[in-house]
């Protein structure tokens, strides 16, 4: 008898573990302490235990038990909020890596990992902070294992950060209703707290040390990584990715601008490249170990300068390495009639005003006839279209200004 190895994608892990690994208490999670050990060489493989992957593959091995039906589910470890930390015995900067704010974009949190672990490897000298944290922890958890997973559970967790909302959120904590929030709901306002611990603990120390927030992302389309940052504090030529200064403005309410206006903090999301590609974990460990060089946490010499910066500026062909102005945000409100019409899968299309770029049900998306500089199309939206709902984004459209 053939017996396939489990994996992510195969119909019969699908069966098995398509359910929650048991992430119900989610304050037990909030503040434990790393449990991670990236397990198998798969980047994206699951968190299933080593011992539960042997046996999975050896013939006559408890593998053969699914088939009859008498199988035990081998054992997933959920992520805790806290994906660990380094530094502190010295004053610093502090640094917060988010991974996993949409559920299904695991790159920053195996980015983290790889960093903290060759931090502790070459025992680096660290002035500040660095702490990683788990964004969207409920639905990273529940994707575990999952051949689909979500990018959230009912809402865009990268959404609704405004006065408003984050005042109803804290309402609900004070008066005991945290039961009545939804899932992304829920997860804000742990985030936001966790947030707000750090900060307290961080200028306790080091009053005069700036936050840098790098909230991990990567894209359903490949192509160049992006910084999407409302205040710039690095140069292109330190920092070499396309930088958006004023994607915020056609977004609704995204967590880096919250946290740089509310906060004070240095936030930005770094978009990686394509969700699955390996190469995505690499040019966030770049971004991060680049950050922390030039926010003065580590020394050029305590790490590869050179390898890192060369991979991170090799990601953006020299033409699209620029500061953009974003113009436009364009919406699905026919998830099924939403197709893509545009040629290049990249992340970022040179396009022209009036161009088609896709359909919509029975509308046609065309570029603004009105953009006058260089215009580019931004992260076509290409997720599977199980995962696509009415109103998620189609695209954003960009001009060069650099
Ligand atoms: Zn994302």
């Amino acid at each position: 008898m053939f017996i396939t190895p489990l994996s992510p994608t195969s119909p019969y892990a699908i069966q098995q573990y398509s359910g929650n690994p048991s992430v119900s208490n989610q304050k037990a999670h909030r503040q434990s302490l790393p449990t991670l050990t990236p397990q198998g060489t798969d980047e994206f493989s699951p968190r299933f235990s080593s011992e539960a992957q042997t046996a999975a593959v050896l013939p006559g091995s408890s593998a053969i038990k699914p088939l009859l039906g008498i199988f035990n589910p081998p054992e997933v470890k959920p992520y805790g909020r806290i994906l660990g930390q380094y530094g502190g015995k010295s004053s610093g900067p502090l640094y917060i890596v988010v991974g996993g704010t949409h559920a299904n974009e695991l790159a920053g949190i195996k980015a983290f990992e790889q960093v903290l672990d060759e931090l502790k490897t070459n025992n680096v000298a660290f002035d500040g902070k660095l702490v990683g944290l788990v964004g969207n922890l409920s639905g990273v958890n529940k994707n575990l294992g999952k051949a689909v997973p979500q990018r959230c559970e009912d809402r865009d967790l990268n959404r609704g950060w405004n006065t408003e909302n984050i005042a109803k959120l804290k309402d609900a904590e004070k008066s005991g209703r945290l039961n009545t929030l939804n899932a992304e709901d829920t997860e804000t306002l742990a985030l936001l707290n966790q947030f707000e611990a750090l900060k307290a603990d961080h200028v306790q120390n080091n009053p005069k040390q700036p936050i840098y927030l790098l909230d991990m992302h990567t894209t359903s389309s490949a192509g160049a990584p992006q910084l999407l940052t409302s205040k710039p504090v690095w140069q292109l030529r330190d920092m070499p990715l396309p930088t958006f200064p004023k994607h915020h403005k056609v977004f609704n309410h995204m967590m880096y601008p919250y946290l740089q206006d509310k906060l004070g903090f240095n936030a930005m999301i770094v978009e990686a490249g394509q969700h699955k590609d390996k190469k995505s974990v690499k040019t966030a460990k770049a971004a991060l170990w680049l950050a922390m060089e030039l926010g003065g946490a580590v020394d050029k010499n305590s790490f590869d300068y050179k390898a890192e910066y060369q991979h991170l500026k090799s990601q953006t062909p020299p033409e699209l390495l620029k500061v953009y102005d974003t113009k436009h945000l364009e919406k699905i409100t026919d998830p099924t009639g939403f197709k893509p019409l545009l040629q290049s899968k990249a992340n970022m299309v040179p396009v022209q005003p009036g161009q088609v770029v896709a359909k919509d049900g029975d509308r046609l998306l065309k570029i603004p006839e009105s953009l006058t500089q260089p215009a580019y199309l931004l992260m076509m939206n290409r997720q599977h279209p199980q995962t696509i709902k009415k109103y998620d984004e189609a695209y954003t459209v960009a001009v060069a200004t650099s």
